[in-house]
């Protein structure tokens, strides 16, 4: 399933493209998120091993998805969970010999778990300086700032970070999840594969996003919207997700007067927007931003929520239709 993702993915594609020429860099620098990574850093190794720039069918291909290339080899070693010197010296000492049966050698270095003591960072810097023909090296990281700049700066990027909503959708879809389900989680994601994932999975995601969706349809004056705040506050616990749809709900507005709506499954938008001008979301937007900030100090969750409801019907009627 992640591998139809991956495939999508431009930076993955240049990957491709450049094995497949014969004329890849040496090092990449692959950053993902944690749930995607091992299985972005298997992928890109069957792409530097097949003859093909990944094919997804020859041997080369086949034993690479599995993990078992010979002429592919993962660090940290033995299962450990941090890079170490040692790693390097292992590297070192592969680089002096010839694949087993492919024209390559592909070293993949999780370093998602960055070692407070980098220095194996250095190490690597002097296999990458004067790297020995037919050898490359995956790192795999979350955050591309957990390397030193030098490495970074002698390696290719492929950024997998973030993926489009169709990517998140479609991929949630494939994992059997239904239509609606699948669309509201990968509007409240904001590209994040890891967070749909969580949401999905997470019962409570299309209750509290149906509660916002109905708030926002029908509070047209503050005294009507006190039965839709709580119901909005039984969810308190979980403000995060709740603002997040929120805020979802308000780029969706301004998607609809752009005509780029991403929600097809249901209708809230629409009629969302009657209460809402383009002008109007935007501004909410930034609200729910600072609501969220505030509540991330701690504030008092009933106050900040009260008010920034107070303060989403204020716009509503400055900035009409
Ligand atoms: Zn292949």
């Amino acid at each position: 399933m992640i591998t139809g993702l991956l495939e999508k993915n431009k930076s993955v594609q240049a990957v491709k493209r450049a094995f497949a020429l014969n004329h890849a860099a040496h090092a990449f620098v692959v950053q993902a998120e944690q749930n995607i990574l091992a299985d972005a850093l298997i992928y890109l190794s069957s792409v530097a091993v097949c003859d093909n720039g990944g094919c997804g069918s020859c041997v080369n291909c086949l034993q690479a998805f599995n993990g078992r290339h010979p002429d592919v080899f993962f660090y940290p070693l033995n299962g450990r969970k941090t890079m170490s010197v040692d790693d390097i010296k292992d590297i070192l000492n592969e680089t002096q010999t010839a694949p087993t049966i492919g024209k390559n050698k592909v070293y993949i270095i999780n370093a998602s778990t960055v070692s407070a003591v980098q220095n194996w960072q250095g190490k690597l810097l002097k296999i990458l300086e004067e790297p020995p023909e037919g050898n490359y090296f995956f790192i795999g990281v979350t955050n591309t700032a957990d390397l030193f700049d030098t490495v970074t700066s002698r390696a290719i990027r492929v950024d997998i970070a973030k993926l489009s909503f169709s990517q998140i959708k479609n991929y949630l879809l494939e994992s059997g999840y239904s239509p609606r389900s699948a669309e509201i989680c990968a509007l409240i994601s904001d590209g994040s594969i890891s967070s749909a994932t969580e949401l999905v999975a997470d019962t409570t995601t299309e209750s509290i996003y149906q509660s916002v969706a109905n708030a926002l349809k029908n509070m047209t004056s503050t005294r009507v919207s006190l039965s839709f705040v709580a119901d909005m506050t039984r969810y308190k616990e979980k403000y995060k997700l709740l603002l997040s749809a929120m805020e979802a709900l308000f780029a969706e507005v301004v998607g609809f007067y752009d005509g780029i709506t991403l929600l097809k499954e249901n209708k809230d938008v629409t009629i969302i927007a009657q209460n809402y001008s383009r002008e109007a979301a935007l501004r909410c937007i930034e609200i729910v931003e600072n609501a969220y900030k505030e509540l991330a100090s701690y504030v008092n969750f009933n106050m900040v929520f009260d008010n920034l409801i107070l303060k989403i019907l204020e716009v509503r009627y400055i900035c009409p239709k």
